[in-house]
């Protein structure tokens, strides 16, 4: 298709992530990718800084993924997984068995992460209920976080910088806590813990889990907070009978340097989501994982299981590539090359943190931050990033990077400099 028709059609009638149809951004029309590279239709081929939102670990057109989809798809692309299963949902599910602390260990699987979150929501509900603790039906969450654009997983979304301007009067109230103050690497203040305190004391009985992202808040505002505040959060829920949810859509498969995020705390939630890099990227996979107690909860309540059942649950096209990505991953030196992403990206981004239109640069594992002082002009900024030959997507305030694992240090530099570049040029004009 001539690339000009491609991308009228595109701008007439096909809807972009938080897009407008009055006034659509512009886009740019994508050839293919390999390792990675993006080659887009006009010829330019620019360095992926994004790992398509946290998920393409593995870069793009993956020989050992490629095979894995076409083994799948040779047998069978999708069958119902109501009543009937398959090797690829139990390969995959041993695999997430053995990577997971032990104590989780009944495996949803759904169709995305902003599912995930949902599922993990109702089973908390449906745990309580099943105990006749129908009371325990709110959730509460820090602010800042970002759970996914679905209407429960919205709910719990940093009511500023979410959507709740928006829906808010038609979506559940919860209950939001401040930020921890402590950063990653800071002494862990004791005085982050008393929100959290005094809201259990208070609502603990109306409560029924308080979701996180463990250590790392993605979306809602890419800050990195201490791990010491998970261990204090898992005992006070501990001790008012409140869930733990973790959602690591977006930390899960290395990402912060360690396998989940959880392992920088050693803190076991109750419940697991996991989504985005669980398919290397490939396509749209999540999985909801809790304990034993929780799921055998659940199911001795008054529906007698659990209440949910997507059409595509456990697709074995996806199942087979979280599979072969798992095994990729694990027999790589992913640890070594996360060290060497962060070390380097510490490197060359450090010379942006004292330019006046800079807040603040942070680096942890395979992500790197640049916050401006005041919200970017995306359209502006991603036009020179494409000129520089690199693909970095900004939004709001927050400039960074999260490239694909496989990425060389020859590359990595050529993403940094072109980055440094183009912010350069982009506040002197
Ligand atoms: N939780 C977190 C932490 C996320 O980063 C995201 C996606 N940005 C989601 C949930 C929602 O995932 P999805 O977009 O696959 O619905």
């Amino acid at each position: 298709m001539q690339q000009d028709l491609l991308l009228t059609f595109d701008r007439e009638h096909l809807w972009h992530p938080y897009s407008s149809t009055l006034n659509p951004l512009p886009t740019y029309a994508v050839e293919r990718a390999e390792g990675v590279e993006i080659t887009l239709a006009d010829g330019r081929v620019l360095i992926d800084g994004m790992s398509s939102w946290w998920a393409a670990l593995h870069g793009y057109n993956h020989p050992v993924l490629n095979a894995a989809v076409q083994a799948q798809l040779a047998k069978m692309s999708h069958i119902m997984f109501g009543g009937l299963t398959h090797e690829s949902a139990v390969e995959l599910g041993q695999l997430l068995l053995d990577v997971l602390p032990k104590a989780l260990n009944k495996i949803f699987y759904a169709d995305s992460g902003s599912v995930a979150v949902e599922v993990a929501m109702k089973m908390a509900l449906q745990y309580f209920q099943a105990q006749g603790k129908r009371h325990k039906s709110h959730f509460a969450t820090i602010r800042s976080g970002y759970h996914g654009d679905t209407w429960h997983a919205m709910s719990v979304c940093d009511p500023v910088t979410g959507m709740h301007s928006i829906f808010g009067q038609r979506l559940p109230v919860q209950y939001f806590l401040p930020q921890p103050r402590s950063r990653f690497d800071d002494d862990f203040d004791l005085n982050d813990l008393a929100p959290l305190q005094s809201l259990l004391s208070r609502h603990g009985d109306e409560i029924a889990a308080l979701i996180l992202e463990p250590v790392v808040q993605g979306a809602g505002g890419m800050y990195f907070y201490s791990p010491h505040f998970l261990t204090h959060a898992k005992a006070l829920c501990a001790e008012h009978n409140v869930l733990l949810i973790f959602d690591e859509i977006a930390t899960g498969f290395g990402r912060t340097g360690k396998l989940f995020a959880l392992e920088h705390a050693n803190v076991v939630p109750d419940i697991i989501c996991l989504g985005k890099a669980l398919t290397g990227g490939y396509m749209t996979l999540s999985a909801t994982i809790t304990s034993e107690r929780v799921a055998s909860t659940i199911c001795s309540g008054e529906a007698q299981c659990f209440m949910h059942g997507p059409t595509f649950m456990a697709n074995p096209l996806a199942c087979a590539v979280a599979a072969a990505s798992i095994k990729l991953l694990l027999s790589s030196d992913w640890q070594g090359k996360v060290r060497s992403i962060e070390a380097q990206l510490k490197r060359e981004l450090a010379p942006v943190a004292n330019w006046p239109c800079v807040r603040e640069v942070r680096v942890l594992g395979a992500i790197g931050v640049i916050e401006m002082k005041s919200a970017v002009d995306m359209v502006s900024l991603q036009k020179r990033f494409v000129e520089k030959g690199i693909w970095v997507r900004p939004f709001g305030k927050l400039v960074y990077l999260m490239p694909p694992f496989i990425i060389s240090a020859a590359q990595l530099s050529q993403l940094t400099t072109g980055l440094l570049q183009a912010l350069r040029e982009e506040y002197q004009r």
